[in-house]
């Protein structure tokens, strides 16, 4: 069920990065999951396919990239936790091997949405052909010339 917000939200943020764009579709996708989010990424990877369904993303290739976990301590200890799966249930701190103090995780944690392949630039050019950028806009030059008339 988690994963299934999760990869909501991460179709979501395709379908944004798409109309932004102007593309009618998205090609291919890739996410960022570290492993200590414990998100299955098979599971992931399935439920951003159903979450994608119906939409411009349903005939993109989804591609999970695991982010190995990576723990620093104030001492300059710095690696991957070891115990990490245990640490992460029982405790969310990771004690440093050197000092015994606690480490912080700076990588690990990831769920984010990476790359967003869109179709190749050829559609690009044409939709924007097909909507010319808008020039009914007065310059700002203009509007400064009719200030100087007025003074
Ligand atoms: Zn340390």
């Amino acid at each position: 069920m988690h994963e299934l917000s999760i990869a909501m939200g991460i179709v979501n943020r395709a379908l944004e990065t798409a109309e932004e764009h102007g593309a009618e579709t998205v090609t291919a996708l890739t996410v960022e999951l570290g492993s200590a989010t414990h998100v299955n990424p098979a599971q992931l990877k399935f439920c951003i396919e159903t979450a994608a369904k119906e939409t411009p993303v349903a005939e993109a290739v989804v591609t999970i990239e695991e982010v190995t976990p990576l723990a620093e301590c104030v001492c300059g200890w710095e690696g991957t936790p070891g115990t990490l799966d245990q640490a992460m249930v029982y405790a969310p701190d990771v004690t440093c091997p050197e000092c015994g103090d606690r480490t912080t995780l700076i990588r690990g944690r990831e769920c984010r949405l990476a790359t967003v392949e869109l179709p190749d630039e050829q559609s690009h050019q044409k939709s924007a052909q097909e909507t010319p950028a808008p020039t009914q806009n007065k310059p700002p030059e203009e509007k400064r010339l009719l200030q100087d008339n007025k003074s």
